[in-house]
């Protein structure tokens, strides 16, 4: 049995880069996947997002954004009729409070305006600081890295950090990465976790990241039964980007709801 010495923190970064290469060509489409136009959609969609898909979200803002346009409309709002239009998204009531007590705050600190800085954005209500590093990376273009439960799960998998509290993994996966990639990267982990790398049964065996993951083989490293993990509407590129036939994977996988 050959025993590997531990690797150096010069050939963790490297390996690291290299993963951040391969999500790269992984997920061409990946981005924020809750609908926003504005910084202020944007923090209502994730004030949303908690305990509830993007996809619910996505289903329910097309009218409540066109209702509710303003930080004044918020803190204004009609709580039984807020109420009703996000009840879709599960625990309708927390959110509703989260949401007036958003809009009374930016009228009454920030003339209405959603800030653009992770001191004041974490100030306040309904947002910490996994949701102020979405709202920084995607409406105001200043690098953020947002560990999520699937950041988390797969950057310990990779055995790029041992911390597990949330602001320390956010610093030290920062160190590894240019500041320039944290947003972009941050997407395409979250993609990964939720199509490829699932917290149960990941898709080792179509995974495009197996020779660089020090755990490979906690999920079916059988193609087919792989294949059949994969998840989203590119499931079949997914496939096809490791050599297994696309047509392995079958069509739910393909029309499958993303965690
Ligand atoms: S090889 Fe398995 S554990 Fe590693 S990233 Fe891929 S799916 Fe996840």
């Amino acid at each position: 049995m050959t025993t590997r010495s531990p690797e150096t923190d010069l050939g963790r970064t490297r390996r690291a880069r290299r993963i951040g290469r391969v999500l790269t060509e992984t997920h061409p489409d990946a981005h924020c996947e809750l609908d926003h136009s504005n910084a202020l959609e944007l923090a209502v969609a994730t004030i949303l997002s908690a305990q509830c898909t993007d996809k619910k979200v996505n289903e329910v803002t097309p009218k409540l954004f066109a209702r509710y346009r303003t930080a004044a409309d918020y803190a204004g709002a009609d709580r039984a009729e807020l109420e009703e239009l996000i009840r879709p998204t599960g625990f309708y009531r927390n959110k509703t409070s989260s949401l007036i007590n958003l809009g009374q705050a930016l009228c009454e600190r920030y003339d209405g305006e959603v800030p653009g800085r992770l001191a004041d954005l974490v100030t306040l209500p309904g947002i910490g600081r996994k949701t102020a590093n979405v709202i920084l990376g995607n409406a105001f273009d200043v690098p953020g890295i947002t560990v999520d439960t699937h950041f988390q799960r797969l950057v310990q998998r990779w055995q790029l950090t041992t911390e597990t509290d949330p602001v320390k993994i956010e610093h030290a996966i920062g160190a590894l990465y240019p500041k320039r990639d944290w947003t972009m990267l941050s997407h395409r982990i979250i993609f990964h976790g939720r199509r490829v790398c699932h917290a149960r049964k990941p898709a080792c065996g179509a995974c495009t990241l197996a020779k660089l993951c020090p755990a490979y083989g906690t999920g079916p490293t059988d193609p087919v039964a792989a294949a059949k993990l994969l998840k989203g509407p590119r499931a079949r590129d997914l496939a096809a980007a490791v050599g297994i036939d696309p047509d392995l994977v079958p069509q739910q996988a393909v029309a499958a709801e993303v965690p």
